[in-house]
């Protein structure tokens, strides 16, 4: 089914205007506090979270907010219209100790006195929400909460030891909005158990939550988990590089043509974790590769909605440095499109893509 049915072309078919995404990362607006494991009921078969933040796992809370509280004081307090986010990662805030959460709240509460941080977020599980506690973050500044879903298929879920099924996750995700926060998803493509086609329903449930936003975090296989072993043993095997982008790409096309950002393609690159990966879709620039699939989708489907061939493609100016996959190899398909690349323009004001 096409994503357009809901777009009507203008001006007599002339011309299709559609979402082309957003640039992908904006580099500090958010200030992140890593709490490895902290409040995880347990290690999770493919999590080496340790590993991914770079910091090891001998730490509490107590001394990696010590840790982070000098650099905050350094930032300077927020001018008018700017925003900075404080985010608490890692873990499962709404599991943390009471004690040590309040730690958290209150390192908030100073740098939101302060004006250095205007907007806050934590992530977390959903079967981790005492409604008692979703009302303290909501009182003490936390404005989103994102949730590690990883996927709402009860399958996926249980031979990934997730320890709930779709329906609590989808229930976890009503929680927080009904909390009145934000509610941010984050799913786990190629997770044990998943498929191509079980991720795609992931992200059509996810979407119909209505989300703030949505992450996606390809699942690899770090040495030192459950999953590892699996993998060692044949009994587990990660999705490849091209699997990866021609699905996240189908998927990404989606959140664009619903207006959801999805704020990660990709775990971030991080020299520990790196060494310690034994298999799994690892690219330098697949989010780069994923844009540039979901790109070329959107633009297919607005083809069929234009309903003749198309002759020029106005696109944000922040499209060039993807648009055509590793190392060209999307032209081809483009071409077929009847989009060379001199019917193809960028303009800096651009906040859509336009199809004549
Ligand atoms: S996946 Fe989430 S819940 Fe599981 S160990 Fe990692 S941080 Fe904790």
């Amino acid at each position: 089914m096409s994503h357009f049915s809901h777009v009507v072309p203008a001006e007599n078919a002339r011309c299709v205007h559609f979402p082309a995404g957003e640039r992908q990362y904006r580099a500090g607006r958010i200030f992140p506090v890593f709490l490895p494991f902290l409040g995880c009921p347990g290690q999770c078969v493919y999590c080496a979270q340790d590993r991914q933040t770079g910091q090891g796992n001998a730490r509490g809370t107590a001394s990696i907010l010590s840790a982070v509280r000098p650099g905050l004081e350094q930032l300077r307090p927020c001018g008018t219209g700017e925003e900075r986010e404080l985010a608490f990662y890692g873990g499962t805030f709404t599991a943390l100790p009471d004690a040590d959460r309040a730690l958290c709240l209150d390192l908030l509460h100073d740098m939101r006195q302060s004006g250095r941080i205007t907007h806050a977020r934590c992530s977390t599980r959903p079967d981790a929400l005492p409604p008692s506690v979703l009302k303290e973050l909501s009182l003490h500044g936390i404005d989103l909460v994102e949730l590690g879903i990883q996927s709402f298929d009860d399958k996926a879920l249980s031979l990934s030891r997730r320890g709930y099924t779709g329906k609590d996750a989808e229930a976890g995700c009503l929680a927080v909005t009904e909390a009145g926060l934000r509610l941010g998803i984050q799913l786990l493509p190629g997770m044990p158990g998943s498929s191509p086609d079980i991720f795609l329903a992931d992200v059509r449930k996810a979407l119909s939550l209505s989300p703030a936003c949505l992450r996606f975090y390809p699942c690899l296989v770090p040495e030192g988990t459950v999953l590892a072993r699996w993998y060692r043993e044949g009994s587990y095997r990660p999705w490849t590089v091209e699997e990866t982008v021609r699905t996240l790409g189908a998927a990404l096309n989606m959140a664009w043509q619903a207006r959801v950002p999805v704020i990660r393609l990709a775990v971030a690159p991080e020299p520990a974790f790196d060494k310690a990966l034994l298999a799994g879709p690892r690219h330098p620039a697949l989010g780069a590769l994923i844009q540039a699939e979901a790109l070329l989708l959107a633009a297919q489907d607005a083809a069929d909605a234009l309903g003749k061939k198309p002759e020029m493609l106005v696109l944000p100016r922040f499209c060039q440095g993807f648009l055509y996959g590793d190392k060209g190899a999307l032209k081809a398909r483009w071409r077929l499109l009847g989009l060379r690349p001199e019917r193809i323009r960028f303009e800096e004001t651009a906040h859509e893509a336009t199809l004549f």
